[in-house]
């Protein structure tokens, strides 16, 4: 066979058909061919991690490699026509082994490397060394073809070779003290008659090997080295193919047998099974293998010192980047659609929760990093570790940011589910009587909110991350619904205020009015006996003491009003501090209640009847209630000034809002207090300004206590006195119209 027709040389697409039969990875350009990583995912070598092989052939020119590693490994490599004897394609050709799938290791690619004869081809010796580098850094059986009668010709041709092997060898090894990986060196001698035993061959190979060995100048450093600290020998010898082709075929087929893993004996060095050492692998993953090998090749052609640590972790890097790109792709595929769920959500102010958030975050998580760890894990340990930080924390910036903006929107929808809830059984109770209790409301609620939220918490932790725990969050939304409720309590406090201040109002609304009214009988107190001379030209005692019983109603009314309020604020867990300021209020509104109900007694209309029927009763009465009936002989006059000046003594009195034993007003500040310390500046924002307690209004106790103006008592005494004199006029009119009559 003599055509190449079926390989894939450096620049072909391959396809199927082409690959079929192995791919140039490097040609006669040393162009590194760009198809590699395809041919060994079509053989599914890329799958294998770490469990594949690599064999390359070495020898001179036309001594039957191709022929051996064809009938060896049943790959397709071209072979010098019999008749015509030219020299095949140069360049390195790889193939999967196609032979033995029961008698030999999996995945086992060969490597037939072509034009290896520099004494013939002195301007080849440059490619040769760097095949040479190249195979050795890649492989880890180096098969090495020879005649048998070439066997202890040390001059020849292979001993060139070998000894091109044993310097690249050294060279490449001088920077990779630390795995200094051996290679087996597996001698296969070719055309053995078998006068001469297998084992005197190999005695005498191994002597011109330790002489090559001894003739290479070694680097410093590796002067003591010997050629046992790097290379293994196996020997193996196959009879003529042509004249005995049956011997052949078997002896090959023994051979190919070989080719299993293997390992020392720990008593006599020996190998036991195959020719697979663990310490021979190269271990670069599979996936990595033509990037690696690119590498490696680019580093040997630009005639740079080969660094096999560095070409590892630069694979790593390379890989590391390429496997986490193609983990997160499905992780984008879930978690992307959720990023714009929440956006949008933000956008329009709404509170997004997303249903089942932490099951796939942690699912998403999970598959990615494992995809990761499953592929990257069998790279440079340092560069993978760096790298599977590096990815997690993209995995989690990520999800962080849905994780709290997710309990962000919890947070928000549960404090306004919390309020709605709360105001919601309020408006309940307050239809159903008024009969309810706000702090239970507000502690079911609370629980029922929270137990919501810390199942969404609980939701998105994963027990081995750590910033999964969301306990600060929960904390943070429990103090928020506790600031939500005290404002609640606020307004309930409001709301309890304002039933209590009405309950005042209307109760001081009947009880002034009542106290006002009994002016209306100047004989107020109902004829006590002190009040029997009408003519005493002074207001009654009961009359005297009108502010000191309206104070004392007052007082009464607050006090009940207060013990009212602070029973229910107490049931609905008001602090003190907040209970201490609903009554100081209480008590300012209903002083300004007091004063506003004062104000409309005394209006105009209202005190002036009331005077006129105060004077009446003095007037028209007599001592014992009887009403008098005028005769001209009769003291009208007299009657007439006495009830006159003593409703007129009732003017100042009612002027000013004076306690009879002090002479004095109440001591409102006192009674009002001070401003309670937990007041806030909103408590005060609906307070009527108060003389004598707010100080800085400007208006002091005694004009709060002027009940009527100077002018208006003037006017008052006015409109009174003429009120006063018709009365009197129609009296007298009546006294001479009954003589008349
Ligand atoms: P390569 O250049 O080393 O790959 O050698 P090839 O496999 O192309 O074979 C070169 C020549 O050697 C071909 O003409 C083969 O027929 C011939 N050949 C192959 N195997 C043997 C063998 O075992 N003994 C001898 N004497 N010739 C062989
Ligand atoms: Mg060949």
């Amino acid at each position: 066979m003599t055509t190449n027709g079926h390989f894939a040389a450096v620049g072909d697409k391959p396809t199927a058909d082409n690959f079929g039969h192995g791919i140039q990875v490097i040609d006669e350009d040393k162009s590194f061919s760009t198809h590699l990583n395809e041919y060994l995912r079509e053989t599914h070598v890329a799958e294998a991690g770490f469990d594949y092989h690599l064999i390359s052939v070495f020898g001179s020119q036309s001594t039957g490699k191709s022929t051996l590693l064809n009938n060896l490994f049943g790959t397709e490599f071209s072979v010098m026509s019999e008749s015509e004897r030219r020299q095949t394609t140069k360049g390195i050709w790889m193939s999967k082994n196609k032979k033995g799938a029961d008698s030999m290791a999996k995945n086992i690619l060969v490597m037939d490397v072509e034009g290896t004869d520099g004494r013939e081809r002195g301007e080849d010796q440059d490619f040769e060394r760097k095949s040479a580098l190249f195979a050795l850094a890649t492989s880890e059986v180096l098969i090495v073809n020879i005649w048998e009668h070439q066997v202890g010709l040390y001059q020849g041709a292979n001993m060139g070779l070998l000894k091109t092997v044993f310097e690249v060898n050294l060279q490449l090894f001088l920077k990779d003290r630390q795995s200094t990986p051996r290679s087996l060196l597996f001698f296969v001698i070719r055309d053995f008659i078998g006068n001469t035993p297998l084992s005197n061959l190999r005695n005498t190979l191994v002597q011109d090997l330790t002489k090559i060995w001894s003739s290479i100048s070694k680097p410093a450093g590796l002067e003591n080295a010997t050629i046992d600290d790097y290379f293994d020998f196996a020997f193996a010898a196959l009879p003529h193919k042509i004249l005995q082709p049956d011997k052949f075929v078997t002896e090959v087929d023994t051979l190919g047998r070989r080719f299993i893993a293997g390992h020392r004996s720990t008593t006599d060095q020996e190998f036991v099974g195959g020719v697979f050492l663990p310490e021979y692998h190269r271990r670069i993953p599979a996936d990595g293998f033509s990037v690696y090998a690119e590498g490696v090749w680019d580093q040997i052609v630009n005639n740079k010192d080969l660094d096999l640590p560095t070409q590892q972790e630069l694979l790593a890097q390379f890989r590391c980047d390429e496997i986490s790109r193609e983990a997160l792709v499905a992780f984008d595929e879930t978690i992307l659609p959720l990023e714009e769920q929440q956006a949008d959500g933000v956008r329009l102010g709404r509170a997004v929760v997303l249903a089942g958030l932490g099951v796939t975050g942690a699912a998403s998580r999970a598959a990615c990093l494992e995809q990761f760890q499953a592929q990257a894990g069998r790279y440079h340990k340092g560069v993978y570790t760096r790298k599977l930080a590096e990815l997690e924390g993209k995995v989690d910036t990520r999800l962080k940011a849905l994780y709290q903006s997710q309990l962000a929107g919890a947070h928000k929808a549960g404090v306004a589910s919390f309020t709605e809830a709360v105001t919601a059984a309020v408006k309940t109770g307050q239809k159903a009587g008024g009969n309810y209790e706000f702090a239970d409301i507000v502690e079911t609620e609370k629980a029922k909110t929270l137990e919501s939220f810390k199942t969404e918490a609980q939701g998105l932790a994963i027990p081995e991350v750590a910033w999964t725990n969301f306990k600060p969050q929960y904390v943070l939304f429990e103090k928020e619904l506790d600031e939500v409720s005290a404002k609640l309590r606020k307004e309930e406090m409001r709301r309890l205020a304002t039933r209590v201040e009405r309950w005042v109002k209307s109760r001081l609304g009947d009880a002034v009015g009542l106290e006002f009214n009994k002016l209306g009988s100047g004989r107020a107190g109902g004829g006590a006996p002190e009040e029997s001379s009408t003519g005493s030209s002074g207001a009654s005692s009961s009359e005297k003491d009108l502010w000191d019983r309206i104070w004392k109603v007052f007082v009464g009314v607050v006090e009940e009003a207060q013990d009212r309020f602070t029973d229910r604020a107490k049931s609905f867990d008001a602090s003190e501090a907040e209970v201490q300021v609903g009554l100081w209020r209480l008590r300012r509104k209903s002083w300004v209640a007091l004063r506003e109900k004062i104000d409309e007694e005394v209006m105009e209309g209202n005190i002036l009847l009331k005077l006129r029927e105060n004077f009446e009763d003095k007037f028209r009465y007599d001592e014992a209630g009887v009403p008098r009936i005028w005769r001209p002989s009769d003291d009208i006059e007299g009657i007439y000034t006495r009830a006159r000046e003593s409703t007129l003594t009732l003017i100042p009195l009612l002027a000013r809002f004076r306690l009879a034993a002090t002479i004095a007003p109440p001591d409102l500040p006192v009674w009002i207090g001070n401003q309670p310390a937990g007041a806030e500046p909103e408590d005060e924002d609906d307070l009527t300004p108060i003389g004598g307690v707010d100080e800085e209004e400007g208006k002091s106790l005694e004009e709060e206590m002027t009940v009527l103006s100077e002018s208006k008592r003037q006017d008052l005494v006015i409109r009174f006195k003429k009120t006063a004199d018709g009365v009197y006029v129609e009296a007298k009119r009546g006294a001479l119209g009954g003589i008349t009559q």
